[in-house]
């Protein structure tokens, strides 16, 4: 059976491999469609010291069941969380099931073959029944349920200004779902060179366009003079822009994960206690939201048909990443297309 691996900088490899039977409470999916996530970028550029398998944004068809699986059947569509909570866990059951980060995680798992391969093995309960929502657009539930977490952490309120920093794909959701959520005016930032991002941006509902190579956030003359929530999915190092474009009483919601020292953010104090700044995390272990995601895809209220800019099947799976990686105009999604299902071997 094929599945791809990666590794720093910038390798993809198709493998043959094998994989093994579904253990109790697990499945096998067969998969239809695999986004490649920015943090699969990071790991490609710069992390992943060892080849890997990748692939955590998917969706499928369940094709053989192990012992005790309940929620799913084989011929089941499905997407798959890349973690969920515990119900059992102390933080679940004090009503903060959000807070159970150590529950069971289709990322922790020894695999041979993850989202981008044929099939690989999930643990039934994060399986997740998509209907008929299509196999392309099901892929983006688990970015989709990130975008919406950032956004039930920005708490936007009818009538507020708010900054998107950052148009990849979970940007792009979260500009959506924040014009939904009642924004009154939207400012979308990010670097010029991208006019692919720039021009979805303004058809998803953004007011102004900052192309942050060209203008100083800082003194950017916004509408208000500042903006009421700012959305950051930009590396951790922009917090501080984030921070003189929110006003007094602002919130910056923030979530990426980065390495090394990349990972370092500085800020000035003053800036945030003076304007009695909230910076607030989001971070989507466990993922959450997927059946409110299918919703809001299903109502037309969030659209991500229009973020895939590069698809192709699992055999060019190097040839397809390799030129999405090096497109540096109009890379928005990457997604693979599965064409069905040959032997397990
Ligand atoms: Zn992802």
């Amino acid at each position: 059976m094929k599945a791809m691996y990666l590794k720093a900088p910038l390798q993809f490899e198709l493998r043959d491999v094998p994989l093994r039977a579904p253990e109790n409470g697990e499945v096998v999916v067969s998969v239809r469609a695999c986004g490649f996530c920015g943090h699969d970028l990071i790991l490609a550029r710069y992390a992943a010291e060892d080849w890997q398998p990748f692939g955590h944004e998917f969706s499928g068809v369940v094709e053989e069941v192990g012992a005790d699986v309940t929620n799913v059947r084989a011929g089941d569509r499905v997407a798959v969380e890349t973690s969920t909570f515990n119900f059992l866990s102390d933080p679940a059951r004090n009503g903060r099931p959000d807070l159970d980060t150590k529950g069971p995680s289709y990322m922790d798992m020894r695999h041979t073959a993850m989202g981008f391969a044929e099939r690989t093995i999930v643990p039934a309960c994060l399986c997740v029944k998509t209907g008929g929502l299509p196999f392309e657009q099901a892929c983006f539930l688990e970015p989709m349920g990130v975008a919406y977490d950032l956004i039930l952490t920005a708490d936007i309120h009818l009538g507020d200004d708010v900054l998107v920093m950052g148009l990849g794909s979970i940007g792009l959701m979260a500009l959506q779902m924040a014009r939904r959520s009642g924004a009154r005016r939207i400012y979308a930032a990010d670097r010029s060179h991208n006019k692919a991002k720039l021009e979805l941006a303004k058809a998803y509902g953004a007011d102004e366009i900052i192309c942050t190579d060209e203008t100083d956030l800082t003194v950017y003359p916004f509408e208000r003079g500042s903006v009421e929530r700012v959305l950051v999915t930009t590396p951790p190092g922009t917090i501080d822009l984030a921070t003189r474009a929110a006003g007094i009483g602002g919130i910056v919601a923030f979530l990426g994960i980065s390495y090394g020292e990349q990972a370092m953010a500085a800020f000035d104090s003053n800036v945030v206690h003076l304007k009695k700044l909230q910076i607030r995390a989001s971070n989507a272990i466990p993922a959450l939201y997927f059946p409110r995601c299918i919703d809001l895809m299903n109502a037309g209220q969030v659209d991500v048909s229009r973020l895939i800019t590069h698809t192709f099947p699992l055999d060019d799976a190097v040839k397809g990443l390799t030129a999405f990686v090096n497109d540096k105009h109009t890379a928005i999604k990457a997604v693979m297309i599965g064409d069905g299902v040959s032997a397990r071997g």
